[in-house]
């Protein structure tokens, strides 16, 4: 492959040149990439656009906010790239689809409603309490009133100084999926007037 040609070898190069990787072509002997330090390198460089983020979903601006809520709130932490465990066990597609869409900020939480039809994210507010906090993925966990009774019965998901990501990247996944779709289930029986 010719130096200076325009072909793949030339994208190669260009590429982990982004990623910081020098990459020297020559016509003489083949050259060794050293695919896990690309590899690392590309990790790196997506974390990075990742921290630089907002620090809070809940001040930081409208652009972006979703991926912020998601990196801040809900990202696993770099130990914790197994696959996640309810995967493994039999649970209704419901209750996985409710967990996975609050996980994934897509829930039918006001929040993310508010997205719709553009009501300002400070006046999103949580529908079950009288709060008038924003209804958001975190007061539904630490700070809603309308679900105290479910967080007392899983009482054992939670402890002092608890942050989100803690939270909802407890080991038994299970129980975390159960608080929230109590929770749902909970917010859908108050509205229909059943409970
Ligand atoms: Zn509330």
């Amino acid at each position: 492959m010719l130096a200076g040609t325009i072909n793949w070898v030339w994208g190669l190069r260009q590429a982990c040149q982004r990623l910081g990787y020098q990459l020297v072509l020559s016509t003489r002997r083949a050259q060794w990439v050293d695919v896990r330090h690309v590899m690392d390198l590309e990790v790196a460089q997506r974390r990075r656009a990742w921290e630089a983020l907002s620090v809070c979903p809940r001040t930081c601006q409208s652009e972006g906010a979703a991926k912020c809520t998601y990196w801040r709130w809900f990202a696993r932490a770099p130990r914790q790239q197994e696959r996640l465990q309810i995967f493994r066990q039999r649970h209704s597609l419901r209750r996985i689809g409710n967990y996975l869409r609050y996980r994934l900020g897509c829930s039918i939480l006001p929040v993310v409603m508010g997205r719709r039809d553009s009501t300002p994210r400070h006046l999103r507010h949580c529908q079950q309490c009288s709060t008038v906090a924003v209804g958001d993925e975190r007061h539904l966990v630490f700070e809603c009133p309308a679900v105290q009774h479910i967080c007392n019965y899983h009482s054992n998901l939670f402890w002092d100084g608890q942050s989100m990501r803690g939270f909802v990247n407890q080991t038994d996944q299970a129980a975390v999926m159960d608080f929230i779709v109590a929770c749902f289930d909970s917010f859908i029986q108050i509205d229909s007037g059943t409970l």
